[in-house]
């Protein structure tokens, strides 16, 4: 951009809500550093490469994280080298299919969405958290919890340390929430099913597994 110059007009406004925007992602795991688990879960931590792409923003009231308005965005793809935390399955899940299954990860991920950042202490916007049905390192059912920043800053090394810890305070605010199937301040709205909140509460007992 040499020899152009912009101006960003910038002006303070009192708004009640706040914007996230959801990243259609693509993860690679470049090299694993640490594992550890049993024969029901996996845990993970090692390098990443992250291609993410914004697709639309979504405006977020503050206090119930419910969604009152979104946009599509046109940004180029972000690609990042970072550090990462995983979760994955390793049996097969039989009772659900690959929609129900998917539906549950994503109402999963937001879950943790709303607790790993408490945990780590660092503000929602520098963890993110990615479902895939498949991931591409281990073909298998795996939640990543990626640094928003370049070589990472430690954030996923943290997750992956407490991530029994996560995963407990998850499944208690899930199953403390008064909704009956899930709702903006547990599991997202991003899921359709009438299962997702019951399916969430399975799915976070099946990554507890590999606390025992
Ligand atoms: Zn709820």
């Amino acid at each position: 951009m040499i020899g152009r110059k912009k101006k960003a007009y910038v002006r303070e406004v009192d708004v009640d809500y706040f914007t996230d925007a959801n990243l259609a992602v693509q993860l690679s795991v470049l090299e694993e550093d640490k594992v550890r688990g049993n024969d029901e879960t996996e845990i993970g931590y090692g390098d990443v490469s992250v291609r993410a792409m914004a697709t639309i923003f979504k405006k977020i009231r503050f206090e119930t994280h419910e969604n009152i308005g979104s946009g599509p965005i046109y940004l180029p793809e972000e690609e990042l080298h970072t550090s990462s935390a995983w979760i994955s399955l390793n049996k097969e899940l039989s009772e659900f299919g690959h929609d129900r299954l998917e539906e549950g990860l994503i109402g999963t991920s937001q879950a943790l969405k709303h607790i790993a950042p408490l945990f780590v202490m660092c503000d929602p916007s520098d963890v993110y958290v990615v479902p895939h049905v498949k991931a591409a390192h281990n073909e298998k059912p795996t939640i990543f919890f990626y640094d928003r920043y370049p070589g990472g800053i430690g954030l996923s090394e943290k997750i992956y340390s407490g991530i029994e810890e996560i995963l407990k305070q998850t499944k208690q605010m899930v199953k403390n929430c008064q909704c009956s199937d899930g709702c903006p301040s547990c599991i997202g709205t991003d899921t359709a099913s009438i299962h997702s909140k019951n399916d969430v509460v399975k799915l976070l007992d099946l990554f507890l597994k590999a606390a025992v």
